[in-house]
């Protein structure tokens, strides 16, 4: 043996890869700088302009409220708006990205509102162009806020020029759409019960209601005296109704009863176990019965439904059990319901109710509450709960409103809009006071005034009506997301777009099915029947204009598209006024009648006025000046109204794509992209308004992410402390980690994040960096490529062909926003294909070949080749580091003012290779490196260099040489058995070359050199 340190080290001759591309990312530190050369050399222009005349794609940006620091889900939304878009351009197409904010609207009101009540100032007492100049400020800072946080994400943009609904510009656009609805009459005032927040003194849209389950609500049953039918037997009895909105029966006006629903007369009978009553006994509960069941005093008999008769026997049971009958040796009372001793009719026929009616347990106010109550015919009755009869109030439910208005019954408007009965109301208004003379009238959400004890229940069972009430009913109730409080139905004079109205047709649009067919084609569908059938039968309303659409526009993932279909399938008409200040104006001059001006030279003095003063144009003072000389000031209101914010934001298509503010974009957007939540939202305000005025979806796509959830899987809240804050992350490991993360979940559903899941990302980040790393120090002097003069080895031929696969999938994944097929198919071939494979293969040719090899040649022009490809596919997911390893490899183009993002998509070679063959080559390297494994764990070896390899000769392809086994190996001597199946391996005798570390036969002694080293070292 010699010895090692007397030998020569070889260290300065062999080729190590060189590059000032750090391992460690520093990305906290580093993007900052990278984003402010963007900002500097005005990288999203420069875009622009290297694009221009190419193919457009439009994705038009759905504004986010300007009303807070950018969360998790805003980074998630404007992550995948950003990487469509540089992966469109990156392919070749004109992409543009104008960002945009809803600023108008109660969540920016209730946030200024918020700051007055913390000062106890009273908004009402403040101007309302002063509170209207507040809320901008604030909706502006939070603008400006998010702004700069959604730029540190990377997310590119025409950040100087985004849309704001509040500029002027856009509330004058907003104006002069809802001047089209108004001028084809597409738009009507009406009564209807909406959700209504009386916290919020608003109406709501059903995107800012949640359902909350509750346990604890009120149920009641109350009694209605008949005093009128053509059953004789029911005249006296009292009919029997169930609620859980005890506040709704100051309202009643009517009772429903299902056609096909079987009614029973039964008495109510106390009821014991130990039956046997003494006389005296008896008087003594029958008197205290009365005492405590006011209702026993009169008619026992009770009209109920036959099937639930039970039910309202075991509800009467437990308001008995009240009754304390302990003192005569008695258990509990229980209450069953028993037939009358007398009379035919103990059963009826829910349609033989008809012209049945009975009184309002408070008849005895007089006024509105002498009416006789109607029984009226409803088909929504079912017997699934309550009594069977159902209590119609129609100011405060659907079903009831329309019943009711279908027999001549119409809202009373008793509730105001903070929620208590209007001061005239007989029954709980101003007047009603309790001995200490304080108003007895609550806010009708108010959980005390509903209560079996609050003055409604109580005087209900004063009148002997209230036959049960207890708090403990639970369902699921709806609230306001926004001040987590109760919300009702209520009926107000509101603005409405109808669904189903005959439509003017739209100059230029796209005619209906029917008129796209040929005479011949309609005649021929005639023969067929069906077809024509359905044409004739489809009216052109804004709901089938819309429903039409929807089948058109390609949503993805599909099952959008059912999502919004059965959304506007059963929608009621558009809400579109809301009784607020912070929004624009519904510019309408209101005759007495309801029936409004339709002017459009009026119309454009209104939207000229807003597109230069904003909202605060739309004042008294300007009245006379919008009607001109045509019309008589004092014929007409103004209406005070606000828009429906969602019709602002239904109105961006306009405002951004059509103004020509913004030249790079055009209208239709190809593609709209948000949370699933805006099946409700944006998606379905921007088709119903666009479908009305321009007979078409502003877009062709619809693209649905699903929430972040913690790493539990839990929805994600601050009560709940369990947020993972976007700002932190960028802070802590970078944009560019965010950015991996939201490209690498299913965003199409719901998905989750977490510190866990945000080390894997982490992982996969390193790996990704560390091929570059590898890349940016083997490419390190390389000029140019091979020339003709080598020959291509087939294993660069093979990872060449690899390539192109991935090139193709890349492309489809992109084009299909399958983006955690893209960012996983890139990382599993720079882990799996490059660092496991090639990279690992060729590094001795890579280091240790001659400067002037014809393989460390051909090796580094496919590097340069993978490196060109990959730093292209990289740059829309990271979009920091993309640009770090660009600029590393080319400075000069950072001098030139260049940009990885400027580039577009790389040619790739299609490269032909034998794909069985190598197929069979990977799989027995595999088992052999699984062969020489235990080996290495016992330290008989340390590299696999020193392995001595025995393969099977039946599992090596055709044509490949035991050194080219070696090589892709990287072992020492490989020979081949033609017995047994088995890879052997052992430890090689060879010497080990002091350059290379290869043990090779032709090398005399442990330090000497192989061959092939000695001739690069020229020794
Ligand atoms: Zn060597």
């Amino acid at each position: 043996m010699t010895d090692d340190t007397a030998k020569r080290d070889y260290k300065d001759t062999v080729f190590l890869p060189k590059t000032p591309f750090p391992m460690k990312a520093g990305l906290p530190q580093k993007e900052p700088g990278i984003e402010a050369r963007w900002r500097e050399i005005d990288l999203y222009r420069k875009l622009r302009e290297a694009r221009a005349g190419r193919e457009k794609f439009i994705l038009h940006d759905g504004p986010p409220y300007a009303n807070g620091d950018m969360h998790i889900g805003h980074a998630l939304n404007h992550i995948l708006k950003d990487t469509v878009c540089r992966t469109q351009n990156l392919m070749g197409k004109d992409a543009p990205y104008v960002p945009g904010w809803d600023c108008h609207g109660l969540p920016i009101e209730w946030k200024v509102e918020e700051q007055y009540r913390k000062k106890k100032k009273n908004k009402d007492e403040v101007p309302a162009k002063e509170f209207r100049a507040e809320c901008r400020a604030y909706a502006q800072k939070w603008v400006d806020t998010q702004r700069e946080q959604l730029k540190r994400l990377g997310i590119m943009g025409d950040w100087d020029n985004p849309y704001l609904t509040m500029d002027f510009q856009a509330e004058a656009t907003i104006v002069a759409e809802l001047c089209k609805f108004a001028e084809s009459g597409n738009l009507y005032r009406g009564s209807k019960p909406i959700m209504w927040s009386p916290v919020e003194k608003t109406a709501l849209a059903e995107a800012e209601v949640e359902y909350e389950d509750l346990t604890d609500s009120p149920q009641i049953d109350v009694a209605f005296e008949i005093t009128e039918s053509p059953i004789e037997e029911l005249v006296g009895a009292h009919a029997v109704i169930w609620t859980t909105t005890p506040w709704t029966i100051p309202v009643n006006q009517a009772l429903a009863y299902g056609p096909d629903v079987e009614y029973e007369i039964v008495e109510a009978c106390p009821y014991f176990s130990n039956a046997y009553l003494t006389p005296e006994q008896s008087a003594a509960i029958e008197k205290r019965l009365v005492e405590h069941l006011p209702w026993m005093s009169g008619s026992r008999r009770l009209l109920v439904a036959k099937d639930l008769g039970e039910a309202v026997a075991s509800r009467l049971t437990k308001a008995a059990a009240a009754v304390d009958v302990s003192d005569l040796g008695l258990e509990k009372v229980g209450i069953v319901l028993d037939y009358p001793g007398t009379g035919p009719n103990l059963y009826v026929k829910g349609f033989e109710l008809a012209g049945t009616k009975a009184r309002h347990p408070m008849h005895h106010l007089g006024g509105f509450y002498a009416a006789p109550r109607p029984f009226l015919e409803g088909d929504f009755v079912t017997t699934d709960s309550g009594t069977g009869l159902v209590h119609m109030a129609p100011d405060h439910g659907e079903d009831d409103f329309d019943l009711c208005k279908a027999n001549g019954l119409n809202p009373v408007f008793a509730v105001m809009d903070d929620g208590r009965y209007r001061d005239d109301w007989l029954w709980l208004g101003a007047d009603d006071k309790d001995e200490d003379g304080k108003e007895r009238r609550r806010s009708v959400i108010n959980k005390p005034f509903n209560s079996p004890e609050g003055p409604i229940c109580s005087d209900l069972r004063e009148a002997g009506a209230l036959l049960s009430a207890s708090a403990d009913y639970a369902h699921s109730y709806p609230h306001s997301w926004r001040s987590k409080a109760k919300v009702i139905y209520r009926c107000t004079p509101q603005w409405f777009v109808p669904m189903d109205k005959e439509l003017e047709p739209v100059p230029g649009a796209k005619p209906s099915a029917l008129h796209d067919m040929s005479l011949e084609d309609i005649e021929a569908a005639a023969k067929d029947g069906a077809a024509l059938g359905q044409a004739q039968d489809e009216r052109d309303t804004l709901r089938t204009r819309a429903m039409s659409e929807i089948d058109r526009v390609e949503f993805i993932p599909p099952k959008g598209e059912n999502r919004l279909g059965s959304m506007v399938e059963g929608r009621p008409d558009w809400v579109l006024s809301r009784q607020r200040a912070w929004g624009v104006p519904i510019t309408l001059f209101v005759r007495p009648d309801g029936t409004y001006l339709q002017d459009p030279e009026v119309n454009a003095r209104v939207v000229a006025a807003i597109a230069e003063a904003g909202v605060d144009a739309w004042e008294e003072a300007r009245k006379a000046e919008f009607l001109g000389d045509a019309h008589n000031p004092d014929e007409f209101e103004m209406v005070t109204d606000i828009l429906d914010v969602w019709f602002d934001s239904g109105c961006t298509h306009s405002f951004v794509l059509e103004s020509g503010r913004w030249p790079d974009l055009q209208w239709p957007a190809n593609l709209y992209l948000e949370g699933s939540d805006q099946h409700r939202g944006w998606f379905q305000s921007s088709l119903l308004q666009s479908c009305s005025t321009r007979g078409r979806a502003p877009y062709d796509q619809v693209l649905t992410h699903g929430f972040t959830m913690d790493a539990k899987g839990k929805k994600m809240s601050k009560s709940l402390g369990n947020t993972v804050s976007p700002l932190k992350i960028m802070e802590q490991t970078g944009a560019d980690i965010i950015r991996l993360w939201a490209l690498s979940v299913d965003f199409t559903e719901d998905h989750r994040i977490g510190d866990e899941i945000l080390k894997g990302v982490g992982d996969q980040y390193r790996r990704l960096r560390n091929t570059f790393r590898y890349l940016l120090g083997a490419l390190d002097g390389f000029v140019g490529d091979m020339g003709d003069g080598g020959e291509i080895p087939e294993l660069e031929l093979y990872v060449l062909s690899l390539l192109s696969e991935l090139d193709a999938k890349l492309k489809k994944a992109a084009t299909e926003y399958d983006f955690n097929t893209y960012t996983r198919l890139l990382v599993d071939f720079c882990n799996e294909d490059l660092s496991a494979f090639f990279f690992d293969i060729r590094k001795d040719t890579l280091y240790c070949d001659g400067d002037d090899s014809t393989a460390r040649n051909a090796y580094r022009t496919v590097l340069d080749l993978l490196f060109h490809a990959l730093v292209r596919y990289a740059a829309p997911v990271l979009v920091f580091t993309s640009e770090e390893v660009w600029q590393t490899r080319y400075p000069q183009d950072g001098e030139r003012e260049g940009s990885v993002h400027l580039l577009e998509w790389p040619s790739v070679p299609a490269v032909p290779a034998d794909r069985a063959k190598w197929d069979a080559l990977r799989a027995l390297r595999e088992r052999v490196t699984e062969a020489i494994e235990p080996l290495r764990r016992e330290k008989v070896i340390r590299s696999s260099n020193e392995a001595v390899v025995t393969v099977p000769a039946s599992a090596v392809p055709e044509g490949v040489t035991d050194e080219q086994l070696a090589e892709l190996f990287i072992t020492g001597t490989v020979t081949r058995s033609s017995e047994g199946g088995e890879v052997t391996v052992t430890k090689s005798s060879d010497n080990k070359c002091g350059r290379c570390w290869r043990l090779l036969p032709d090398v005399a002694a442990d330090g000497d050199l192989c061959g092939r080293c000695a001739e690069v070292v020229g020794e």
